[in-house]
This record gives C-alpha cells, sequence and structure tokens, in this order.
C-alpha cells in the first residue's frame, strides 16, 4: 500500500546540518529548519516551533514528520503530541542511533536544564522510514554513539549479535551496504519486540536503560556524547553485575565497546553524578532499578538501594 501524503498535508521538522547535506530532499515541503544539537532540545524551542506551524495554517489533519537524529524525532514526536492535542507523526531517522533505537518506541519530550527528557509523552509515530543514503553524510562520531545503543542491545537481548558485532568493526560497517541493513533491521526488531510487550515501562522495557542510569547523570555534567555517556554507564553496569549477580563477561563488553571507538572508564566528581542519580526517573523511594547483566544477551532489572550503587561506583 502507498500513502501519498500532499505536499501542504505535512511539515517536516529538520535542522540545519541535515538540510543543508541533503536539501534535495526537502525541495517543495514544508519545512522548519531548527538549530543543530541537543542544547536546542528545549521547551523554547518546541514554542517556537508551534507558532511556525501556526504560521503554516496546520491543522488536525496535518503529519509532521521528523527528519534527523535522536534530537529531532524527540521534539517532533512532543510537538505533535500537544499542538492542538495532539495531531499524527512519522520519522525519517538520519543518524545510525536514531535508526536502530531512538525513533522506534514512542518516547519523546525535552530536557530540563540536566536533567534529561524530564517531560514528554508516550505516543508511537504513524511510519518509520529509513532511507540509508542519509548515512554517507554522517560524522564519524555519530556512528560511535549508534553503536554504543546497539552494543546495548546486544548485551541486554542478543548474544548472537553480540558475537557479530565482536568480529566487526565500525569501518567494516561502513562499507558494507547490506551489513549495516541488516544490523539496523535486527535492532528495529529486537527493539519493537520489547516496546510491543511493554510500551509504558513497567519491566521489561526497562532493560533498554542498561548504562544509561549513570550515563545520564554524566552526560549532564561532562562534556560527552550520549554514546560516551553510556558507554561508560555500561562499563560500570558490567562491573557492578560481576560484585551483584555473578556477571562473568564484563572484559567482553568493554574490549567490544573500545573495538567501536568508545569510551569505558572515566574520572568523575562522585558527589555531583550522585545527586544527578538520586534525581533518576527510574529512582523507586531510596532504591534504584538498575539494569545488570547475567550474562552477555540477558539483562536484568535489580532494585538496588541507593546508597549501595553510590559505594559501588565509588570502589571501581
Ligand atoms: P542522535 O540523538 O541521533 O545522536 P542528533 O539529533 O543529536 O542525533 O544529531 C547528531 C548530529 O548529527 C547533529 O549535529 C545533526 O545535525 C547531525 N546529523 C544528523 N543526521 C545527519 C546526517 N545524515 N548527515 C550529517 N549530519 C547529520
Ligand atoms: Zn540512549
Amino acid at each position: 500500500m502507498r500513502i501519498i501524503v500532499g505536499v501542504n498535508d505535512s511539515v517536516i521538522i529538520t535542522d540545519e546540518n541535515v538540510y543543508d547535506a541533503h536539501t534535495k530532499k526537502f525541495r517543495n515541503r514544508n519545512v522548519i529548519v531548527l538549530k543543530p544539537g541537543e542544547e536546542y532540545k528545549v521547551q523554547e524551542t518546541v514554542d517556537s516551533i508551534i507558532e511556525q506551524l501556526i504560521a503554516f495554517k496546520a491543522d488536525r489533519k496535518t503529519i509532521l514528520i521528523g527528519a534527523g537524529g535522536g534530537t529531532i524525532t524527540d521534539i517532533t514526536g512532543y510537538v505533535a503530541s500537544v499542538y492542538m492535542r495532539g495531531i499524527q507523526f512519522g520519522f525519517v531517522p538520519t543518524t545510525l542511533l536514531a535508526m536502530a533505537d531512538a525513533s522506534i518506541g514512542g518516547k519523546n519530550g525535552v530536557n530540563v536544564g540536566v536533567f534529561k527528557n524530564m517531560i514528554g509523552t508516550v505516543r508511537q509515530p504513524q511510519f518509520i522510514l529509513h532511507d540509508m543514503a542519509f548515512l554517507n553524510t554522517l560524522p564519524q562520531n555519530e556512528w560511535e554513539n549508534g553503536f554504543a545503543e546497539i552494543i546495548k542491545h546486544a548485551c541486554i537481548k542478543d548474544a548472537v549479535m553480540f558475537k557479530e558485532l565482536e568480529e566487526n568493526s565500525i569501518k567494516k560497517y561502513q562499507k558494507s551496504k547490506k551489513g549495516i541493513c541488516d544490523l539496523v533491521q535486527r535492532n528495529v526488531i529486537l527493539k519493537t519486540k520489547v516496546v510491543q510487550r511493554d510500551e509504558f515501562e513497567k519491566g521489561e522495557r526497562r532493560l533498554l536503560n542498561f548504562g544509561h542510569t549513570l550515563g545520564h547523570a554524566l552526560e549532564n555534567q561532562y562534556e560527552l556524547s550520549h554514546g560516551q555517556a553510556i558507554s561508560i554507564g555500561m562499563t560500570y553496569a558490567a562491573l557492578i553485575s560481576e560484585k551483584l549477580v555473578g556477571f562473568k563477561e564484563a572484559n567482553r563488553v568493554t574490549d567490544l565497546l573500545l573495538q567501536f571507538d568508545l569510551p569505558t572508564f572515566a574520572e568523575f566528581h562522585r558527589k555531583k553524578v550522585f545527586d544527578v542519580l538520586a534525581m533518576d526517573k527510574k529512582k523507586e523511594k531510596q532504591n534504584i532499578n538498575y539494569v545488570l547483566l547475567e550474562k552477555v544477551g540477558k539483562g536484568i532489572i535489580k532494585s538496588v538501594p541507593l546508597k549501595q550503587v553510590e559505594n559501588l561506583i565509588s570502589e571501581i
């Protein structure tokens, strides 16, 4: 089935980098071009998009299309959820990270100060369209970011993919269209299945936060990319797993992260980072739902007292 959306029925939201690198694709379209960067993933940007939608005379039948990385898809989903109490939306993810992870699952929203995704909604897109040609212009560090989430998926759910990754490198995937297409598809299916079983993160979906508890706290405080931050988060989670649940393959995890040019250990200001941990959305009373690994390919969720988490991290 082909659904043809009239030009006037849709508004595309993208950012300057994507627009400049692929201008032709946006010809004759209603486009809102944002400044690139996570620092613009804030309410002020939402307000400015809404003003532009009003100027475009967008109504309840308008479809909003987010064409960009995770920042763009997160904002687009959020704006579409609140504009006129909700209009339809779809995504064209243009980064590896957005293709394999961020565009899937319906979580959207913006940051508030240092707190990531502090406001938002869960609402599913009408479509996700993959155009692999976007990857031709993707900067190297964005490949690393994407692989951080792909390694995360492998750690918690897919030992076979973990093995495949061990036998590969960013370069090899960049050279093989089929290799990267298959890998993206494998990740899309993996994440979609998890989200279908647990859309509102009551259980299994929490596994997708592997590396993200500490990762988010670090990302906020230091100039780390999301991929770098969760890579350090995964390293620490793997070591905590050795202490708490007898995980024996932390070395395999750190070796794989290094193989994909991601960082593992970091010096950080404990107190500052712990203060942010204490505000984590995944916290319940004084316990934090930490995602740990029983073995490669099998993540589990364990409720751990915040204090114990701090002690364990301090010992590493
Ligand atoms: P993510 O959350 O998916 O990592 P972001 O939306 O933060 O992605 O985008 C990361 C950076 O990559 C931004 O500067 C963005 O403008 C840029 N970008 C996104 N897609 C492409 C692309 N296909 N080619 C070049 N740059 C891109
Ligand atoms: Zn992430």
